[in-house]
C-alpha cells in the first residue's frame, strides 16, 4: 500500500513523505535537515534510501532543507526548469547528477510509483502539486499553496484515495489580524492561499469525484487554528449531506508535528498505522 506521513505542514515548513515498496520520496523539504531526518526515522526510513525530493515551488517553507538532504544522503532533487532557476541560489551546491528537471502535467515513473506534477496557481515561478500512484491504482495527491482551484487541479485530484489539501486561513481572522493590507490582499488573491471555506467547498467536489480521505494542510500560524479549520470543513460538508466518518475521513495536519502514517484501504477509507479505522 502507498504510505503517507506529514513531517511538517504550514507556513513554518512543509515536508511530506510518501512510500511504496522500496521507493521513498519527499514532496518538498522546507524544514531543517535534522527535522526531516527525525521524520524519516519515525516512519522507519533511512535517508540513504530516499529516491528523490520533489519540489512544488521555491518558497523557503518548501525548500529550506532540500540542499542539505540532497547532499547528506546523495538524493536527486526534481523540479521544473523555472523552479530550478528560482531556487538554485537558495539551496547551496547540488551535485549535477542530482539536479533533475521535469515538465508539468506529465507522468513519470520512479521504480514502483508513477508521479505527476500538475500546474497550480500561486505566486511562485511555476508552482505545482503532485499525484502519486502505484500499479494497484492507489493514489495520493498533495495540493497546497493554491490561490485558486482550476479544472486542471480538480481533474488531477479525481479518484485519489487521499488528498492533502491546503486549508490556510480563516477569512475573518485574516481580515482582523495583524498582517498589512498588502499581505492580506496577497494571501486572498488568485495566486495566494486557500481559505478554510474554499477548501471545504472544494472538498465537496473531491468527495463527489471519489476522494475518501482529506487531510487539511498548510494551516497559517497567524490566521487559523486546527479546530477552526476542522469544524469549518465539517460544517460545510454536513450542509451538503456529507457526513465526516461515513462519507469521508477528515483530519488536520498540525504545523509542527509529525503525523500518523496513513495508508489507503480500498473501499473503506484509510486505516491508521496503529490499525484504528477513522
Ligand atoms: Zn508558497
Ligand atoms: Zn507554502
Amino acid at each position: 500500500m502507498l504510505k503517507y506521513c506529514s513531517i511538517g505542514s504550514g507556513s513554518c515548513g512543509n515536508c511530506h513523505y510518501i512510500g511504496y515498496k522500496d521507493t521513498n520520496i519527499l514532496i518538498d523539504a522546507g524544514l531543517t535537515g535534522k527535522k526531516i531526518t527525525q521524520g524519516l526515522n519515525s516512519v522507519d526510513v533511512d535517508g540513504k534510501n530516499l529516491n528523490g525530493i520533489f519540489i512544488t515551488h521555491e518558497h523557503s517553507d518548501h525548500i529550506k532543507g532540500a540542499g542539505i538532504i540532497s547532499r547528506k544522503y546523495d538524493v536527486p532533487i526534481f523540479a521544473n526548469i523555472d523552479t530550478w532557476r528560482a531556487m538554485i541560489d537558495k539551496i547551496g551546491k547540488i551535485d549535477e547528477k542530482n539536479m533533475i528537471v521535469f515538465e508539468n502535467d506529465k507522468s513519470y515513473s520512479l521504480n514502483d510509483i508513477l508521479i505527476r506534477p500538475f500546474s497550480i496557481m500561486h505566486d511562485a515561478a511555476d508552482p505545482v502539486g503532485f499525484t502519486i500512484m502505484n500499479e494497484k491504482d492507489e493514489k495520493i495527491a498533495v495540493a497546497t499553496d493554491l490561490g485558486n482551484i482550476t479544472t486542471n487541479i480538480r481533474d488531477n485530484l479525481k479518484g485519489s484515495d487521499l488528498v492533502v489539501l491546503e486549508s490556510n486561513y480563516d477569512k475573518e481572522m485574516l481580515m482582523m489580524g495583524s498582517y498589512t493590507y498588502a499581505l492580506k490582499k496577497r494571501v486572498m488573491s488568485e495566486v495566494g492561499h486557500l481559505s478554510n471555506e474554499e477548501a471545504a467547498n472544494f472538498s465537496i467536489d473531491l468527495i463527489n469525484d471519489g476522494v475518501k480521505q482529506i487531510l487539511l494542510a498548510h494551516l497559517s500560524r497567524e490566521n487559523n487554528f486546527p479546530e477552526l479549520a476542522y469544524q469549518t470543513s465539517k460544517g460545510i460538508l454536513e450542509m451538503s449531506d456529507i457526513k465526516v466518518g461515513r462519507d469521508v475521513n477528515l483530519d488536520i495536519l498540525r504545523r509542527n508535528e509529525i503525523s500518523d502514517l496513513f495508508t489507503p484501504n480500498n473501499g473503506s477509507g484509510v486505516i491508521r498505522a496503529n490499525g484504528t479505522s477513522r
